[in-house]
């Protein structure tokens, strides 16, 4: 089975690419969704965060959200020891979730592949692109946040074209092009290769 990454800088349109990759009958594994998960469940993981953050990280158990994003949005050091815990994890997950799929492929979406180095379990890696002041904008209805926010946790990524450079396929999400056709083409692709190999 080929294994696909998808990734995009912030309010590039990962999510909703994936979501017609998903509409075709490919798995998708959202890294974001399951780190979150993660931080809940696996105990070796709580234990590093609590260890790092404190005890305020924790609620009866639960995560505090709330108090880790405050911590990390404003401390760009804290932030990146933080994806350090996370990123291990979810990478060994992905890796078991992948090994499940039956599907001639299946897609890891994550906003940081590169930085991770989760990039070399990968057959291929799609960037997803739209130009910076499309994203800022988008991120600014979806998450009801200022200009200033958004630009704010941009600066925690890569360069959004430096990132492009290094994937395989790129999808335009610029509304200038149409989305789902630029997916069906890249999904007949995989398959052929799929059947391949
Ligand atoms: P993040 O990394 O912040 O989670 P993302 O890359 O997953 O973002 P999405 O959540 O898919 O981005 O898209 C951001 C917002 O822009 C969403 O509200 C989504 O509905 C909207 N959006 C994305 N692509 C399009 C499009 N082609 N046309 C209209 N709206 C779009």
């Amino acid at each position: 089975m080929l294994r696909i990454g998808l990734t995009g800088g912030i309010g590039s349109g990962k999510t909703t690419v994936a979501k017609v990759f998903e509409t075709l009958g490919i798995p998708v594994y959202y890294a974001d969704i399951a780190g979150k998960r993660l931080m809940n469940e696996d105990e070796e993981l709580k234990e590093a965060v609590i260890k790092n953050f404190g005890s305020e990280s924790y609620t009866d158990g639960k995560l505090n959200s709330a108090y880790i994003a405050s911590v990390v949005f404003t401390d760009k050091e804290k932030l990146e020891l933080l994806n350090s815990l996370v990123h291990p994890a979810t990478i060994r997950d992905a890796q078991v979730w992948m090994g499940l799929q039956t599907a001639p492929y299946a897609i890891k979406e994550a906003a940081l592949i590169f930085e991770s180095g989760s990039g070399a379990e990968l057959d291929f890696i799609i960037g997803v692109y739209a130009p910076q002041a499309l994203r800022i904008k988008r991120t600014m209805e979806r998450d009801k946040i200022s200009r200033e926010e958004v630009i704010k946790r941009m600066h925690n990524q890569v360069d959004e074209e430096l990132k492009m450079k290094l994937c395989d396929f790129v999808i335009y999400n610029d509304e200038q092009q149409l989305v789902i056709a630029q997916v069906l083409e890249l999904h007949e692709r995989f398959l052929k290769e799929a059947q391949q190999r």
